[in-house]
């Protein structure tokens, strides 16, 4: 389909447009208008009910702006770049892995291999012509911070919503009564100052999440409701170049999906996807090249749809294992870990490092009883060359000296172990989600030549439009009336008395608004209304009293309700 189409309806109507256009716009920064701040909560709504109501997970709400050592600890500050060129004539930048050509996944060939590949394929500057500089690696987080004064902490906006899950992993597993698996999800903002954003919603410098971390034991990569989901038919694409339609339970046994857990996720995506209106024949699901995955994965897996702009990742689940808490562990120093009781209890001997109070005290003063904690719950602490140990107190490493602590032996009952979870993180992008939904709904009508946004009902900005044939005769004071029922009932309505009925229709059509509902003469003498169905533009008469008890059965198994309460 031809996207500007889609562009200028998106604007027309107020789903989505380029934010500050007034001050001439910035790149990869968008506005969502009344319809699209409607479907984009929709779209969310949904993900909760599968997420939080179908599983039972928990969703938390934290900052945006975060400390600096949050993403020391996850690797951002270090790792979250791209490489950029620079025209040096007109100076646009570009991303270096965008302008290589027939190179598989030329974001891994780092800065020679890119450099090379670029002088080599002659590129130039897709804007002028002009010609490129050497690839540049620049980090794409917002930095920022944290306080106005000359003594604030460096800061970022977060580029995804999942740290939290990992900091606060301790509180998360105290919810959940400490028991695994579990699952906290966040439906948030990211941001990411990409180098030159494109593709509207696609690629853009701040926009949506909903993130899901799963917490799974090492060992028991299973999942308890496989069952339900273990014959749903997936599209994948492993890493061999192969395609396979297959079962989620085949795909499990075969190896092609690494674990259960993780195959439950990308079915579930499946399901998630096709309920808010994406087309099942323009759906994948692709496996991460070997030199695409983050070397701590062990699998992962993106949905991708498929768009006038080609394939495009919606959403990654990947098998991270259990490297996020390792990170906020090693960096921290806090036990971001989970008990499992063994069958039986074990005595044990041990060696361990016990602190002397009495010269720990004058020595690091206020400080001293955390060391001293910190001491007593730390395992495996080793020794230093010269005598001492080091220890993470408060973010902050401590040399403790060797007269303030002593080596013992010590027999001990032990009733289980401390261990790192796993995690299966399915990520959603909203945004891309919600492109998609809408080029998957858009629909032409052949003859009447206007187009009709075919969303699914939970997902449809507007769910009745309401409108009197003509605005007198008291049709319009009914058809108001009606109106606020039906608003009153819960319903989202838009009531429109203007231009004529065809073009009132057409208008709800465009928005995506599945049933119009019209006042005329007959309403008046017989006290039926008419119900209009979006897609099929079928008519059925209705008693008007009736209406606002039957609109949340039509809202949920659709139009065939009316026809058969006729
Ligand atoms: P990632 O953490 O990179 O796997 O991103 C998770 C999801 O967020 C992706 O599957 C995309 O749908 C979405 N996403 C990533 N970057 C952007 C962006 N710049 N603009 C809009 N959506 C994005």
């Amino acid at each position: 389909m031809d996207e500007d189409k889609l562009l200028a309806l998106a604007k027309r109507r107020g789903f989505f447009y380029p934010a500050f256009e007034i001050y001439g716009g910035v790149a990869g920064l968008y506005e969502y208008g009344p319809m699209g701040a409607a479907l984009k909560a929709n779209i969310a709504d949904r993900w909760r009910r599968f997420y939080v109501l179908g599983e039972g997970f928990a969703e938390i709400d934290s900052p945006n702006v975060s400390p600096e050592e949050v993403f020391a600890a996850s690797g951002h500050v270090k790792e979250f770049t791209d490489f950029s060129v620079e025209c040096t004539k007109c100076r646009e930048a570009f991303r270096a892995d965008h302008l290589v050509k027939d190179i598989e996944n030329p974001a891994a060939l780092g800065a020679d291999g890119l450099s090379a590949a670029l002088k080599g394929q002659g590129a130039k500057c897709p804007s002028c012509g002009g010609e490129l500089s050497v690839p540049q690696k620049v980090n794409l987080m917002f930095k920022t911070q944290i306080g106005p004064t000359a003594n604030s902490r460096v800061g970022y906006l977060r580029p995804e919503t999942a740290q939290a899950m990992f900091f606060s992993f301790v509180n998360h597993y105290r919810h959940f009564r400490e028991q695994l698996p579990f699952g906290v999800v966040q439906v948030g903002r990211g941001f990411r100052n990409e180098i030159s954003p494109r593709q509207g919603l696609l690629r853009q410098r701040e926009f949506n999440m909903m993130e899901a971390e799963v917490f799974v034991h090492p060992e028991r990569k299973t999942w308890p409701r496989f069952h339900e989901v273990a014959d749903d038919r997936l599209r994948l694409v492993s890493n061999d170049g192969k395609e396979h339609v297959i079962a989620a339970k085949d795909a499990v046994h075969k190896g092609i999906i690494k674990n259960e857990a993780l195959a439950y996720f990308v079915a579930l995506t499946q399901r998630f996807l096709l309920d808010v209106g994406i087309d099942p024949k323009r759906l994948r699901f692709r496996q991460h090249l070997t030199n695409e995955m983050a070397h701590y994965a062990s699998d992962c897996w993106d949905a991708e749809v498929e768009l006038s702009y080609g394939w495009v990742e919606a959403v990654g689940v990947a098998d991270r294992g259990s490297y996020d808490l390792d990170q906020h562990i090693r960096h921290s120093g806090a036990q971001l870990t989970a008990f499992e009781r063994f069958a039986e209890a074990n005595e044990v001997e041990r060696d361990v490092i016990a602190p002397v109070h009495a010269r720990l005290g004058p020595l690091f003063k206020g400080k001293a009883k955390a060391i001293a904690a910190a001491m007593e719950s730390a395992e495996g602490l080793a020794v230093e060359s010269d005598g001492t140990i080091k220890l993470a107190i408060d973010g902050a490493e401590v040399t403790v000296p060797p007269e303030c602590f002593e080596r013992k032996r010590v027999r001990e009952k032990v009733s289980g172990r401390r261990f790192v979870p796993h995690v299966i993180e399915p990520s959603y992008g909203l945004d891309r989600i919600l492109y998609s939904v809408m080029e998957h709904s858009y629909h032409e009508e052949e003859k009447e030549e206007y187009t009709v946004m075919r969303l699914p009902i939970s997902v449809a900005p507007i769910k009745f439009g309401v409108f009197p044939l003509m605005a007198k005769d008291g049709l319009d004071g009914f058809a108001m009336k009606l109106d606020a029922e039906l608003r009153d009932a819960g319903v989202v309505t838009s009531y429109d008395d203007s231009g004529s009925i065809g073009r009132r229709y057409a208008r709800m059509d465009e928005v995506g608004t599945p049933f119009c509902v019209t006042v005329d003469h007959e309403t008046l003498e017989k006290g039926t209304v008419t119900i209009r169905d979006r897609d099929s533009k079928a008519q059925v008469r209705v008693p008007a009293k009736e209406l606002a008890a039957l609109a949340p059965r039509l809202l949920r198994h659709g139009f065939s309700v009316a026809k058969g309460g006729k």
